[in-house]
């Protein structure tokens, strides 16, 4: 029996089972469709999602296959020079198409031997006490211990357990495609300047050769969205929206999308979660849904793990949602705004002007760009100190080299700039590195698997009540926590997983 079935192969799926699988669960990834799609939706990772690839070791592969851009630009389109002080190492968008993701985090979920099983859809599920059977469309049962819904926008696992989805539905759907197009290119740049000085839902991008990515307003909303546009639609909007339909054909793949914007009303019921798609939707705007998802996988991975390991301090499953959930109500509220900045309305139009005018302010666009890369994302978890419940960049250290290059494995870890703390206790569960570095502002921090700072300081006893509350009690070796345990445990070294071993 696995311990996880996770419904969904895209992008969040894949994350999430990756990181289930470096803490040795066993997690079983469903996917209805037989093989990926090849439609591209996202075209890009925004800095947080860089870093944590940089944090497992792999953004070397996605940058091999990936474009760099800059960053401003995002907030609905309006372009600006980039902002200084951004918080990170990775100022910057990786262009990668949602396919090549997808591609790499499957090569990364081969390698760590994850069980992906496509042509199994999910159909019905029933939880008790000790688990959860998952019924798939073929007959046959899965049975495990939790269950994630990584099963898109339309999950299934949400109506199956019965997690309402409020929010408002679509009011405009756009058409999608790559297609071959008949005219020169210097045609397509001179239709698209002129059509999106108005219309920002228009544009015409080669990808490659003599195919396009095309994007156009849909001439209403589609009573079924997984309904793909037919070309004669495609060109028929294109002659509405452009004049012309630019001899677009021979189409590579046709979509449509909608601008519905819903948040799950919770994440969790028992032992069936939801994460990506499934638990919140919104316009692409600021290109921010897949980005939102890997990041769910990243705050949701360690925590399973610790259930399923039975090391979980209580509450610590549930921290999921409390800390993911108001962050997708964010981006949606952002995506909100963003699509209110690209209507062709006159007011608004007048408020895109406006918010322009103050995006010159460096501070106001610097906030803006903050949000769509989530790089200022604040968990609540107690304390003043100010880099507590923030993830800490890929700070320099001494001798250790960067930061996140010593996070691959997915274990929590103290830095300790002292010399006199000790993990003792929780070795199985977090590394210890003794180094130090003009970029980090406390003696002393405590890192979660997933990067965000759990405790600042240099009290021993202090930093054990915290080890409790996030990574549970210790075994042998804490203080208390066994027969060798008893006292305190400051300068213990013995046992440690240590980059280094004196300051
Ligand atoms: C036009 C467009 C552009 C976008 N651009 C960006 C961008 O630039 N940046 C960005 O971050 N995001 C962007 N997004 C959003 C991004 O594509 C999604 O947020 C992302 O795909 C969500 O990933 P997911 O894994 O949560 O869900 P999905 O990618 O929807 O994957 C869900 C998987 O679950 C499977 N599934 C569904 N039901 C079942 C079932 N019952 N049983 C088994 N399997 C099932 C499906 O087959 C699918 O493989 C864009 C979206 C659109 C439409």
């Amino acid at each position: 029996m696995p311990d996880v079935v996770v419904v969904g192969a895209g992008p969040t799926g894949i994350m999430l089972a990756n990181e289930l699988a470096l803490h040795g669960v066993h997690a079983v990834v469903l996917d209805k469709q037989t093989a990926p799609t090849p439609v591209v939706r996202a075209l890009g990772l925004h800095a947080r999602s860089i870093e944590v690839l940089e944090q497992r070791g792999l953004l070397d592969r996605f940058l091999a296959e990936g474009t760099t851009y800059p960053v401003g630009g995002f907030f609905a389109g309006i372009a600006k020079p980039d902002p200084s002080g951004l918080d990170t190492t990775h100022p910057y968008v990786l262009g990668i198409p949602q396919p090549v993701t997808e591609r790499l985090l499957t090569e990364r979920a081969a390698e760590l031997e994850v069980d992906i099983r496509r042509d199994q859809e999910l159909t019905g599920l029933v939880q008790d006490d000790d688990g959860v059977t998952a019924e798939l469309a073929d007959g046959t049962r899965l049975r495990a211990r939790y269950l994630v819904g990584c099963d898109g926008g339309r999950s299934t696992v949400r109506r199956l357990v019965g997690i309402d989805f409020p929010g408002e539905p679509s009011r405009v759907d756009t058409l999608l495609g790559e297609l071959e197009i008949g005219e020169s290119p210097e045609t397509v740049a001179a239709v698209v300047a002129e059509v999106r000085a108005t219309e920002k839902r228009f544009g015409v991008a080669p990808v490659g050769g003599e195919v396009h990515r095309v994007v156009v307003p849909a001439g209403g909303v589609a009573e079924d969205r997984e309904e793909p546009p037919t070309l004669e639609e495609v060109r028929r909007q294109l002659r509405v929206v452009a004049g012309t339909d630019l001899g677009v054909h021979s189409p590579r793949w046709l979509s449509r999308f909608g601008d519905a914007t819903r948040l799950a009303a919770a994440y969790r019921a028992g032992r069936v979660l939801l994460a990506g798609d499934a638990a919140h939707i919104h316009p692409p705007m600021g290109g921010q849904g897949l980005n939102l998802g890997l990041q769910d996988a990243f705050n949701l991975g360690w925590k399973l793990a610790a259930e399923v390991a039975g090391w979980a301090p209580e509450g610590l499953l549930d921290t999921y949602g409390t800390e993911r959930r108001p962050v997708a109500a964010d981006v949606l509220d952002n995506t909100r705004a963003q699509m209110e900045l690209v209507s062709t309305e006159s007011g608004a139009q007048a408020l895109r002007r406006l918010v322009s005018e103050l995006m010159d302010i460096e501070e106001v666009h610097r906030r803006l760009v903050e949000k769509i890369t989530a790089t200022a994302i604040r968990y609540d978890v107690g304390g003043d100190h100010a880099l507590l419940g923030r993830r800490l960049r890929d700070v320099r250290l001494e001798r250790n080299g960067r930061l996140y290059a010593l996070m691959h494995a997915g274990r929590g870890l103290l830095v300790d700039q002292t010399g006199r703390l000790s993990a003792a206790g929780w070795e199985d569960r977090v590394d210890v590195v003794v180094d130090t570095g003009d970029e980090l502002d406390a003696p002393a921090v405590l890192l979660r698997p997933d990067g965000h700072v759990v405790w600042a300081g240099e009290d021993q006893d202090h930093l054990v009540g915290r080890m409790e509350v996030w990574f549970g009690a210790g075994g042998s070796g804490a203080p208390g926590g066994g027969p060798d345990g008893g006292g305190h445990a400051a300068g213990q070294r013995a046992g440690h997983r240590s980059s280094s071993s004196s300051p």
